[in-house]
């Protein structure tokens, strides 16, 4: 990329977006990771993969003025995190089902609309590296962060470092096989996690059931006194707790944080799990399940990070981000 780094400065900010396929949170960040300007929008996913790319442009200039208007910042980096498979060194988000891209070059359209450097990540990947720099990671060299929302996806850390694999598919909690034979997924297997226990699940499964839609944190709410999310949350309890014992069986971890959407849900959650995964993992002591700090907005932190490390001041928003 040929576009010069910014030099640090107390006055610059970094441009952050987490595009996903229900909405653009946006954010203006600062030093130390403070938030200084956030807003969320719709994303147009149903005017077509273009309109998403427009908006994304739209959205980064207006940033980029709104930190001006101020008249004391200016924006040295913008990190953008998108769903699918991610070509980061090339910045090109290289296929998201939800929105329809294929092969978008988003860095290069953003670098040259804007002349900021700009990186593009993965969106859970970029949680991972929030959770780690400033979230309850830090410092644990062998944790897993399992990101709980519209899907289900996991950070693995091991000895210190993020596992990506091979083909940097590692994580990919969702697509487990939790139950033989189970709910077809349209991964084109049976039985995944993602079927049961993400929060688009426990939606479409309640509503399946009932007839009625509310949200993920409402339906674990109601499986205090109602039989048709008590039976929904028990099954995904009973698969979280299956794909988490597993984990725990192959990587050792010191740690599990549960992200995400449905990490709202707080105690609740965390209780049901630690739980369930005690029942499940008796020879040896479960690991300690803890709710992410950084909740649903660690993708948009870890942005901000990558932001920083695009424009060459990798400590402006986070020191030590591994
Ligand atoms: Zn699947």
């Amino acid at each position: 990329m040929s576009v010069d780094p910014c030099v640090s400065g107390p006055r610059e900010v970094v441009a952050a977006l987490d595009v996903g396929g229900t909405t653009i949170k946006a954010a203006i960040v600062g030093v130390g990771g403070r938030f200084q300007h956030r807003r969320v929008l719709r994303t147009p996913v149903t005017e077509g993969p273009d309109a998403v790319v427009a908006a994304v442009l739209g959205e980064v200039r207006a940033l980029i003025a709104h930190a001006e208007g101020s008249g004391s910042s200016s924006v040295c980096g913008i990190g953008l995190v998108v769903p699918g498979s991610v070509d980061a060194a090339a910045g090109v988000a290289r296929f998201a089902a939800n929105i329809g891209w294929r092969n978008v070059a988003l860095g290069a359209l953003v670098e040259k609309e804007t002349g900021i450097p700009c990186s593009v990540e993965h969106d859970v990947r970029a949680a991972g590296i929030a959770e780690a720099a400033l979230g309850r990671v830090a410092g644990v060299d062998d944790a897993i962060l399992a990101v709980i929302g519209t899907g289900l996806a996991a950070v693995l850390w091991s000895a210190g470092r993020q596992v990506s694999g091979a083909s940097r598919l590692a994580g990919e909690l969702g697509h487990l096989p939790v139950w033989p034979d189970g709910e077809p997924c349209p991964c084109g297997q049976r039985g995944c996690l993602e079927r049961y226990a993400s929060a688009g699940a426990i939606v479409r499964r309640y509503e399946q059931a009932t007839g009625r839609h509310t949200t993920g944190e409402a339906i674990v709410a109601l499986a205090e006194h109602e039989g048709a999310a008590r039976d929904v949350w028990r099954d995904a309890i009973t698969a979280l707790s299956i794909g988490l014992a597993s984990c725990t069986m192959l990587l050792d971890p010191a740690l599990i944080v549960l992200g995400g959407g449905l990490s709202s849900a707080g105690e609740r959650l965390r209780a049901a799990v630690s739980n369930a995964l005690a029942t499940r993992v008796v020879w040896r002591d479960p690991p300690p399940v803890e709710i992410s700090p950084l909740g649903a907005g660690a993708g948009l932190l870890g942005a901000a990070i990558l932001a920083a490390d695009a424009a060459g001041v990798p400590g402006l928003v986070a020191s030590g981000s591994r």
